[in-house]
């Protein structure tokens, strides 16, 4: 690939943050098992550890809760897949609790959302203190942010009303991770999912926090690894990325506002020069990070194309899976036309974005703008 390449595609994934780099390669260098009771295995040892404390740090919780798991569909299936009687999701969860949620037994709910992004946090307390079908062991799920619309959930409200009624309630914190403070404790969630290249990690590591006294199956069988929590040996490299990332992304927390800033210059830009764009969930509190924007008459996916072509990363609706494009069931969830969920691309900012990528965003979407302005002369 030539020329210089702007990415604004964070949701997607994060750019390695330097970091993470360092602490991978270093890991690399080590020879040792970490279960091994030996010099060696002793010191990658200490590297999974500190590496727990960074994460546990991030996620608010102690370093006893945390579990190291593939990614967050790893964590989301452990969790979803943990033997509930009664599961009750948002319909506009990510498919890695959407997937699980519906292949097992349990009775299943899905509730929807208003059309700013919101889920219906009554119909989830309606659902469990009404249906028949809900009941024995109940799980909530709810993430924390959305990553389409980056639409902030009422986690804490309904971590108040599960712990009321004594039901376990899980929240996929992938997008919300190193974006907003997470406080396990606060949000009243017994289970979090996160996931390292969301953060600035390297991908395929992620953690399930489960908190502590609460029960779940081991996620796999074998050596007994992670508290016999999910076992095989573990992904030093990857952990040890994982835990570099979550404690500078950590330190971060307090650019949020540099970054919501990019944010809000790039959505006023797109307003001026195309005021029939609609931003996604404005009406709702978002992530400071991310803009789903929609181009009524335009397709997502060759606004994708002409970016790309530009020399800008954006994606269309909820194409974390490379190549995956198709109607999203976020959208339509939320009740969105036809017309401006097809045109929707969504750009999302993270630790390295600049002002200069706002610029050369803006002066892409201008070239679209006119070409539409040329069209209809
Ligand atoms: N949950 C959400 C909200 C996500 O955005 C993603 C990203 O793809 C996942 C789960 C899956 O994470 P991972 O890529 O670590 O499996």
């Amino acid at each position: 690939m030539s020329g210089r390449r702007t990415y604004l595609d964070y949701n997607a994934t994060a750019p390695l943050r330097p970091a993470a780099r360092d602490a991978v390669v270093c890991a690399l260098d080590l020879l040792g098992n970490p279960s091994s009771v030996h010099n060696e295995g002793r010191a990658v040892r200490r590297l999974v550890e500190d590496a727990r404390e960074q994460v546990a740090a991030l996620a608010g919780v102690k370093p006893s809760e945390v579990v190291f798991t593939s990614g967050a569909t790893e964590a989301n299936n452990a969790v979803v897949r943990g033997g509930w009687d009664a599961i009750v999701v948002a319909g506009i969860e990510h498919d890695a609790v959407l997937a699980p949620a519906r292949a097992g037994g349990a009775r299943l709910v899905e509730v929807g959302a208003d059309s700013a992004g919101r889920a219906d946090v009554h119909a989830i307390a309606d659902a469990v203190l009404c249906d028949p079908e809900v009941r024995g062991r109940v799980l909530v799920s709810l993430q924390m942010a959305n990553n389409e619309t980056g639409v902030i959930q009422p986690v804490a409200e309904v971590g108040a009303f599960c712990r009321a009624h004594g039901i376990c309630l899980h929240t996929d914190a992938v997008q919300a991770g190193g974006r907003i403070q997470i406080d396990l404790e606060a949000l009243g969630a017994d289970f979090l999912s996160l996931s390292s290249h969301k953060i600035g990690g390297p991908m395929g590591v992620g953690a399930v926090i489960v908190r502590d006294g609460v029960n779940l199956p081991a996620a796999l069988l074998g050596g007994g690894q992670e508290r016999r929590r999910r076992s095989g040996t573990e992904n030093v490299a990857g952990i040890a990325g994982f835990g570099a990332a979550a404690e500078a992304a950590l330190a971060d927390l307090d650019s949020a506002t540099r970054i919501s800033s990019l944010r809000d210059r790039l959505e006023d830009g797109v307003r001026a020069m195309t005021p029939q764009a609609v931003v996604i969930g404005e009406a709702a509190d978002r992530l400071g990070n991310t803009s789903l924007i929609a181009l009524p008459g335009h397709a997502a996916e060759t606004l994708v194309i002409k970016f790309d072509l530009a020399g800008l990363a954006v994606s269309a609706g909820s194409a974390c899976s490379s190549g995956k494009v198709g109607a999203s069931h976020v959208l339509d969830v939320m009740g969105l036309a036809p017309d401006v969920a097809r045109g929707a691309i969504r750009i999302s900012l993270g630790w390295a974005s600049s002002e200069a990528d706002i610029d050369t965003f803006l002066t892409a979407w201008r070239m679209v703008a006119d070409a539409d302005r040329r069209a209809v002369a």
